[in-house]
């Protein structure tokens, strides 16, 4: 079975995540994140989310609104009512999944406090539109969700670079990842130590956790292989796993217990050595995604994704007319497409029960996507494309 995801862990990262010698490696790693990001500070979190949270107190941000994409991973409006903001949401483009920067302006008044530029599925965010944003509303803070997107460029700027601040989501599922954890990067020093004094005043330690996060790691690397992959599969499509695989709920809005516990030094060994895989992992993804390119032209039930350089292609994302029988159909043949993101934020009960119609294209986008496996580069998209083709031509 060709897994949806596979993570990028090596056997280094296992054997750097033993080295319980070693010190300081969250200082070590939160450097190597600065060399590559192009930053002048990173700091690391227990999850992404946490590191927004950080973020929005840190810039002062209370009572204030904080516009973020309608099609987005569902923890970042999380992050921002936890931090005592409101999430206000803006429907995608009707021809790429980011939001749609043409129409922010309406949304924008006395009260919003920041936008959150995403670079969903690693598409950068139009950087000459943030700017020009920033220069007519100099008091609103850009924050750049880069957890999709990790150093992806627009016109040969990396996205993070241009905004206040820039975090990202470090789980498995991730082009880096160091086990769990987020990381938020700045240039600013100002907001910098404003970060590290709110984190030095609130993060709790857990003792714990270093082998919580070993056992997981552990865990890790027999999971996604052929048989027992297939296994948790089947569990997972017949909801046995939803306690451990899901991750939000329609509902409610809330946060990992361990949300506000600090990172751990073992996740940074993980994380030092995981960067070294950053150029490979990138050069998969465009390598996946430029066969996908040229060989799916023929799928007449294809919607193909657009084409955009310096993109990451940490998702490769499809639009088809009936997402449940294209994924029935690959599964068939052994391969498991994902269906990420297969929700539209503001219908959820927890932001409102909006109608679909306010927010089209994310919610159209929500119902028809699929994706194909990214991860293995040029060798696992053939594979994929000969598996679908079968398909569809019977
Ligand atoms: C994963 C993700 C996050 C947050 O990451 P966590 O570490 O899970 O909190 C934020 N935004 C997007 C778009 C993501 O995919």
């Amino acid at each position: 079975m060709i897994p949806r995801l596979k993570p990028n862990l090596g056997v280094k990262e296992l054997i750097s995540a033993i080295q319980f010698y070693k010190k300081n490696s969250i200082n070590k790693f939160e450097e190597k994140f600065s060399e590559l990001s192009k930053q002048k500070h990173s700091v690391t979190f227990s999850h992404g989310r946490t590191g927004l949270i950080y973020l929005l107190q840190a810039l002062a941000l209370k009572d204030k609104e904080v516009i973020c994409p309608a099609y987005t991973c569902v923890v970042v409006p999380h992050a921002i009512t936890y931090s005592g903001n409101k999430p206000v949401f803006l429907d995608s483009s009707s021809d790429g999944f980011n939001m749609d920067l043409d129409k922010i302006e309406s949304l924008i008044n006395q009260k919003t406090g920041a936008i959150i530029a995403t670079s969903i599925f690693g598409y950068p965010i139009n950087l000459e539109k943030i700017r020009s944003l920033k220069n007519k509303y100099p008091n609103i803070k850009i924050i750049q969700d880069c957890a999709h997107s990790y150093f992806a460029e627009w016109n040969k700027t990396p996205v993070q670079t241009v905004g206040d601040a820039a975090f990202y989501g470090m789980n498995i599922s991730k082009i880096i990842t160091s086990i769990f954890g987020g990381m938020v990067t700045t240039d600013d020093p100002g907001l910098y130590n404003k970060i590290i004094k709110l984190k030095q005043d609130s993060l709790v330690e857990n003792k714990f956790k270093i082998i919580k996060r070993l056992l997981y790691l552990i865990a890790m690397y027999p999971v996604f292989n052929p048989p027992i992959y297939s296994l948790i599969n089947y569990l997972e499509r017949k909801k046995l796993l939803d306690k451990f695989v899901k991750y939000y709920d329609e509902s409610s809005i809330n946060m990992p217990s361990d949300y506000l516990e600090a990172f751990s030094e073992l996740e940074a060994r993980v994380g030092i050595v995981n960067l070294d895989r950053y150029k490979e992992q990138i050069k998969l993804r465009r390598e996946a995604a430029e066969y996908y390119f040229s060989h799916l032209s023929g799928f007449e039930d294809f919607i193909l994704p657009p084409k955009v350089e310096g993109a990451t292609y940490s998702h490769y994302v499809v639009l088809v007319k009936n997402r449940q029988k294209w994924l029935n159909l690959a599964l068939n043949k052994g391969i498991q497409l994902g269906e990420l993101i297969e929700y539209n934020i503001p219908e959820m009960k927890s932001y409102g029960s909006h109608s679909s119609n306010q927010f089209p294209n994310s919610a159209h986008y929500s119902r028809h996507c699929i994706n194909l496996p990214v991860w293995g580069g040029e060798r696992i998209a053939e594979k994929v494309v000969k598996n679908l083709r079968e398909n569809f031509q019977s």
